[in-house]
């Protein structure tokens, strides 16, 4: 499998999603994005998840884009990131360059580097995740994760969870000031093995300096028992101020920060095959007393 990806074009993708404005849910801007990630995804295995919010602010129609790569070991990495933006910042010009345009950028490129290969490994699937975002300005988890909980309670009833090795949702780490949070709600294991990829590649300077628990699109396959990491940069301007703001555009965006978060998460994909191949040993038994 490929080590790096192509964050130029990663950036290119960027700018072509911002490109057709605000995406909230409802939007024709969404629509525009819909039809453009599965242009760019043509050729490839492609299936929708589509369905009905039930959202305070109305019955509003989602769709989550999977795309399997299929492996050559049984068992299945994925790879999520949200796509829309918020129903609430409808009346700005909001267009979310780091807060999911850039990180479903991001799969488009990793997109790129397996498509057309024979993949040793686990299957890949990359899911880009609709609704994420609280539908209104006070976060309410019962009225967001909207794709995230349809799809953990879809792969849950036809027993796709069981075959998961792990999965890795990018949020926010398109920033050009990078600084990956430690997240105390994702399994340890797969945070150590993240923070272990940034190490191999000597980004480390970039990972875990902070740490919080974050309430995003991995706790509804946590909850279904999936080991999962949220990679996710929560302070994106000066004390977080570009955040959920017109001010999130591509210009506070580097080429630079996307090759590490893609890079590590490619290293990341590496690390859980291993694991798979050497399962931790077994602790000790203590001798009877
Ligand atoms: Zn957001």
């Amino acid at each position: 499998m490929a080590r790096s990806i192509d964050a130029a074009r990663a950036m290119q993708y960027t700018k072509e999603i911002v490109a057709y404005g605000p995406r909230w849910d409802g939007s024709q801007g969404m629509e525009k994005v819909r039809t453009y990630l599965k242009n760019k995804l043509k050729g490839d295995q492609v299936e929708e998840d589509a369905f009905t919010a039930e959202t305070s602010v109305g019955k509003i129609a989602m769709r989550n884009i999977v795309v399997k790569f299929p492996g050559t070991k049984d068992g299945i990495i994925v790879l999520a990131s949200h796509y829309e933006t918020n129903y609430w910042l409808r009346n700005i010009p909001f267009v979310g360059a780091n807060d999911g345009a850039a990180t479903s950028a991001l799969l488009l490129a990793i997109a790129d580097q397996l498509r057309g290969k024979k993949l040793e490994g686990y299957s890949i699937w990359l899911a880009f995740l609709d609704g994420e975002e609280s539908m209104t300005r006070q976060w309410n988890s019962d009225d967001a994760l909207w794709g995230s909980r349809h799809l953990a309670k879809k792969w849950q009833d036809d027993g796709t969870s069981k075959k998961i090795k792990a999965l890795l949702l990018a949020d926010m780490i398109g920033d050009a000031d990078l600084d990956i949070f430690h997240d105390e709600s994702s399994t340890p294991w797969v945070e150590d093995l993240v923070l272990q990829a940034a190490t191999r590649l000597g980004y480390q300077s970039h990972f875990f300096a902070s740490s919080t628990s974050v309430e995003d699109d991995h706790i509804p396959f946590a909850r279904t028992g999936v080991p999962v990491a949220d990679i996710i940069d929560l302070n994106y301007g000066y004390n977080n101020s570009y955040h959920h703001t017109a001010q999130d555009t591509v210009d506070k965006l580097s080429v630079g920060s996307l090759k590490i978060s893609g890079d590590v998460i490619l290293e990341t994909i590496r690390l859980v095959n291993a694991v798979g191949d050497n399962p931790a040993p077994v602790a000790p038994q203590k001798p009877p007393s």
